[in-house]
C-alpha cells in the first residue's frame, strides 16, 4: 500500500482524472473524499470505491465558492479525523474560450473562477488542515499549456493554468518547513470529456494529435499514476515541481535555456 490510511481530498472526482485518481488512491489504502459539482457523478465515484471494500465519501461542491471549499475540508476532517493529501484538480475548458480579441469577459471570469480561484480556495482551506495533520501533500492540476503556447486559442484557460503553476511554486517555498509539499501536474491532451468536448470535430482532434510525439491522447489513468507518486512518500523530497505527463510534447517544442 502506497497511501495507507491517508485521507485524500480530490476535486473534480466525478469524471476523468479525478475519478481515476480517487479509484487508484483508494486501492492504495487511502480514505477518499471525492468532491465535484456534479452530484450524481461524484456519488457514483464514491459508490465504486465503497463497492471494493475501501472507504470513500462524496461532497457536492463548487470549488469557486469559498463556503463550499470550507465545507469540503471540514467534512474530510470530521469524517476521517485529518487531511493528508489535497488534490485541487477540478477544471473547465469552455468552447467559447478563444483568442484575446474574441473572448467574452464572462467566459474569462468563469474560467478563472473555477480553474484559478478554485485552486486558491482549495489551498486557503486545505492548507490549515494539512498543517493540523503535521504536514501533507498538495497537488494542483495545471496543464502543458502553462508551459508553451497552445496550437488552439484558449486564452482564459491558458492564463488560469499559468496562474496555477506560479501559485504552486510559491506555496511550495512558503510551506516547505511545515512538512507540506506542493507540486503541479501538467498533463498533455487527454482523452477525457473535457478535451473531447472542446475538440468536437475529427479535424480538431487530428490537428492536436500532430503535436504529440506519441501520436495519441493520454488517458486519465496515466495522470492518476503521476498523482499517486506526488501524494505518496516516494516523492518525499519533491516540492515546487511540475510533473509533465504529456506524451513528449514539451520535449518536442521547448528548448532548454
Ligand atoms: P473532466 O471534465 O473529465 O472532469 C472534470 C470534473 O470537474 C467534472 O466531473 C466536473 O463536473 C468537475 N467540475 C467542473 N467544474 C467544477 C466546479 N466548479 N466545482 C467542482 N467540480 C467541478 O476533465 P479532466 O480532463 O479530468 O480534467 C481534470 C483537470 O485536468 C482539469 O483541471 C483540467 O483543466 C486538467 N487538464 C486536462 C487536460 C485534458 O486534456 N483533458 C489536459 C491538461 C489539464
Amino acid at each position: 500500500m502506497r497511501l495507507p490510511e491517508r485521507v485524500c481530498l480530490i476535486t473534480g472526482a466525478g469524471s476523468g482524472i479525478g475519478r481515476e485518481t480517487a479509484l487508484l488512491f483508494a486501492s492504495e489504502g487511502a480514505y477518499v473524499v471525492a468532491v465535484d459539482l456534479n452530484e450524481s457523478a461524484v456519488s457514483e465515484t464514491a459508490q465504486m470505491i465503497n463497492d471494493t471494500g475501501a472507504d470513500a465519501v462524496f461532497v457536492t461542491a463548487d470549488v469557486s465558492q469559498p463556503q463550499d471549499c470550507e465545507h469540503m475540508v471540514a467534512h474530510a476532517e470530521e469524517r476521517f479525523g485529518a487531511l493528508h493529501v489535497m488534490f485541487n484538480n477540478a477544471g473547465i475548458m469552455l468552447s467559447e474560450d478563444g483568442d484575446a480579441v474574441g473572448t467574452d469577459d464572462a467566459i474569462w471570469d468563469k474560467t478563472i473562477d473555477v480553474n484559478l480561484k478554485g485552486v486558491f480556495l482549495g489551498c486557503k482551506y486545505g492548507i490549515p488542515a494539512l498543517q493540523r495533520a503535521g504536514g501533507g501533500s498538495l497537488i494542483n492540476t495545471a496543464s502543458f499549456v502553462a508551459l508553451m503556447g497552445a496550437a488552439t486559442p484558449q486564452i482564459a484557460y491558458t492564463a488560469s493554468k499559468g496562474g496555477v503553476l506560479a501559485m504552486t511554486r510559491e506555496l511550495a517555498v512558503l510551506h516547505a518547513r511545515e512538512n507540506i509539499r506542493a507540486n503541479a501536474i501538467c498533463p498533455g491532451p487527454l482523452r477525457t470529456e473535457l478535451l473531447m468536448k472542446f475538440l468536437d470535430t475529427e479535424q480538431k482532434k487530428q490537428r492536436r494529435l500532430v503535436h504529440i510525439p506519441m501520436g495519441r491522447f493520454g488517458e486519465a489513468k496515466e495522470i492518476a499514476a503521476a498523482a499517486l507518486f506526488l501524494a505518496s512518500d516516494e516523492s518525499s523530497f519533491v516540492t515546487g515541481t511540475e510533473l509533465v505527463v504529456d506524451g513528449g510534447i514539451r520535449a518536442a517544442y521547448v528548448t532548454p535555456e
